[in-house]
Parts: structure tokens; sequence; C-alpha cells
């Protein structure tokens, strides 16, 4: 089928175009305006002798190499059709155009491209001599070649710094959660909960869903630690940690405020519903018989732990907030220990 059916001469150049030179630079054919007459006439399928050449070299597998180029373009375009030459050297402006809006894209902003560009285009203009003409798609041709190769650079380096800037995140990552965390009990630890503190309060402000928070403190941990040891009291420390963090659910936030007493922060939650939370977490607390050893078991006895729970108002910034937990904590010790207090006093059905 030959390609000139139907279509205006600006479609057919540029359906030339877009087989001819995939096709050439396939063949390592250097784009001369000489060569691409050639194969600008091969597409075009109207000079039959030419086709069957061309298809005769291709068929044999016969390298295009510039004296089998230069054979083609004298017996079947400068012989028997010279008025192809001027066409093509219209047709290879049109190329050249090509190239330039491709080196224009792709080094934007690059004053150096942007300079030969200007040059290339004013050396272009009125040129029709295909000796010239060829110098200029070689320079083109190099200069694309170079910023090609840039661009691969650029991507390189480009992806370099995707990986360093990935591996520096990473590192962020593990500081951030170093400086968040407590080293003993591996909860969040006071900065994180003074941070989360915030959004809960804000999350409460947005939605004004009932929040609410708990203030947990070990009953007399300091004779604890005096009767076992230093090192003990560490590991039961860790354990009251895992034991508040399985008596909450994902959205709640606990942490270690510091030495013996621990907070959690329960979104959307009412102080009734968190004073049943408190009051679960104690009781699982007490009933338990610590022991030590692996082996050996030895007897720790129990611990307890008290428990204040305040609820948020819209009036609470995070200091007014924790100050009323922490005052419903300090009844909570004072009537006794082991036990949960709130704010408000709920009966419990009989
Ligand atoms: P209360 O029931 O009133 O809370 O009495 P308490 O003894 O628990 O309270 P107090 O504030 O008098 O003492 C807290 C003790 O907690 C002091 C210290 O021995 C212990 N403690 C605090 N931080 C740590 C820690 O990191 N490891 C260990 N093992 N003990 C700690
Ligand atoms: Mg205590
Ligand atoms: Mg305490």
């Amino acid at each position: 089928m030959d390609m000139a059916q139907h279509l205006s001469d600006t479609e057919l150049s540029a359906k030339i175009l877009r087989h001819a030179v995939p096709k050439m630079s396939e063949l390592n054919i250097p784009v001369t305006p000489e060569n691409y007459a050639v194969w600008y006439e091969y597409y075009k399928g109207i000079n039959l002798d030419l086709k069957r050449a061309i298809d005769g070299l291709l068929a044999n597998n016969v390298s295009f190499i510039p004296s089998v180029n230069k054979d083609l373009y004298k017996t079947y375009i400068q012989v028997h059709s010279p008025e192809v030459i001027e066409k093509v050297q219209v047709e290879t402006q049109v190329l050249i155009n090509g190239l330039l809006t491709k080196i224009a894209s792709m080094s934007k902003g690059t004053s150096r491209f942007s300079d030969s560009l200007t040059e290339f285009d004013s050396a272009l203009k009125g040129e029709s001599d295909p000796i010239v003409l060829q110098k200029l798609v070689d320079g083109i041709t190099s200069e694309l070649d170079e910023i090609i190769n840039a661009n691969i650079e650029m991507d390189k380096s480009l992806s370099s710094m995707n990986k360093e800037v990935d591996a520096l995140k990473t590192e962020m990552d593990d500081l951030r959660s170093v400086v968040m965390t407590d080293q003993l009990t591996s909860l969040n630890n006071r900065r994180a909960f003074d941070k989360e503190v915030i959004s809960h309060i804000n999350s409460f402000n947005q939605s004004n869903f009932e929040s609410s928070l708990l203030v947990v403190d070990i009953d007399y941990f300091k004779q604890f630690n005096d009767v076992h040891g230093h090192l003990i009291g560490d590991k039961v420390l860790t354990y009251v940690a895992q034991a508040l963090k399985n008596a909450v659910k994902g959205d709640d936030f606990v942490a270690r405020y510091g030495g013996e007493e621990f907070v959690i922060l329960l979104p959307n939650t009412s102080q009734e519903d968190a004073q049943k939370v408190a009051e679960n977490l104690r009781v699982k607390i007490a009933a338990r018989n610590l022991t030590i050893g692996k082996e050996k078991k030895l007897p720790l006895g129990n611990i307890t732990v008290s428990v204040g729970v305040a609820s948020l108002k819209v009036s609470d910034d995070k200091d007014s907030y924790f100050i009323r937990a922490d005052e419903a904590l300090y009844r909570a010790k004072s009537s006794g220990r082991n036990c949960v207090v709130g704010e408000r006093v709920f009966e419990t059905p009989i």
C-alpha cells in the first residue's frame, strides 16, 4: 500500500518522517539530506524501482554502509527523480525543526543550548545546499547526544538524590521514634504525650465527641523497690506498660508520663466509659500474681494501681485537662488506693 493515498502534502510528509527516521536509525543510516531523500521516496512508495532495490537489500540483510547509501541516492534519486532533491531539502528542514523542538524542550532553561539553537536556526534559514545541511544535521545530532547524555546524568544524580532523601527520611523516622519512645517500657514517652494531647484536644474541638484521659499510678512502688530492688522494679514497670496497652483499643494512646506514672488518652470515650476502661485495667493488674525467674519462679506478690479520670471540656487546654485527672488520682490515693476515681460519680446498677 502506498502512503500517498488520501493525504495532504503535510500529512504525508509527517507520516513519512515518522516511518523513515526510526527505520534509518534502526539501520544505522545517518539522517543526511541525501539519505533522507532515498528513504522518503521508499516510504512514499511511488518510485517502484527504488522500492524494489531497497526491499532486496533488506531481504538480504545488506548493511547500509555509506557506499550503499550513496549508490541508492545516485541511481534512484539524482538520476531518475531530481525533483525529489528540492522536496527533500524542505523535508530535511522539517526534520531539523523537529529536532530543534526536541532539543528546546529537553534543554529548557539552559541558556547554552538556547544560544546554539538560535545559531542553528539562523544558519538554516534559506540554506539549501545539501552539504551544508548535512553539517547542520550532524551538529544538531551531536548537540542532541550531549543533551541526552546530560539528561541521563541528571536522571542518575536525581535518583541518587532520591535515595539519599529516602535514607534521610528513614533516619529521621528512627530518630523521631527514639525521641518519642520511653527506653525502658517502649511506650510513648512524655514528649510524645505532650504532642498527642494537642491533637486529641483539636479533634475533640472539631467533633465534639466526648474524650477522656486516665492517669495511672502504681501504688506504694517505692516500697516495692525497697523490698525487691530497682531492677525487679524496672521489670514490673515494663509489665504494667504491656498490661495497659493490652487493656485499651488501637485508637487509644498509652504513654509513660514519668517514674511509675502512666497516661492514657481515650478519644471518643465518655467519662462513664473511661471509668469502665480504668476499672477493667485496675482489676486485671491487681489480680495478677507476679513472679520472677524462668524455672524457679519466686513470688513477688501483687501490685495495684490507682487511676484518675477526666473528660475534656470545651474550655480545656492540655494543662487544665491533665490537672483534673491528676486531682482525681490524688483522691483515689487518699481514699485507700487500688481504685478508680473520676470527676463524676456514677451509680453502679445493683
Ligand atoms: P503511691 O502509692 O502514693 O504512689 O506511692 P509510691 O511509693 O508509688 O509513690 P512515690 O512517689 O513515693 O514513689 C515513686 C517510686 O517509684 C519511687 C521510685 O522508687 C519508683 N520509680 C520511679 N521510676 C522508677 C523506675 O524507672 N524504675 C524503678 N524500678 N522504680 C521507679
Ligand atoms: Mg506511685
Ligand atoms: Mg507517682
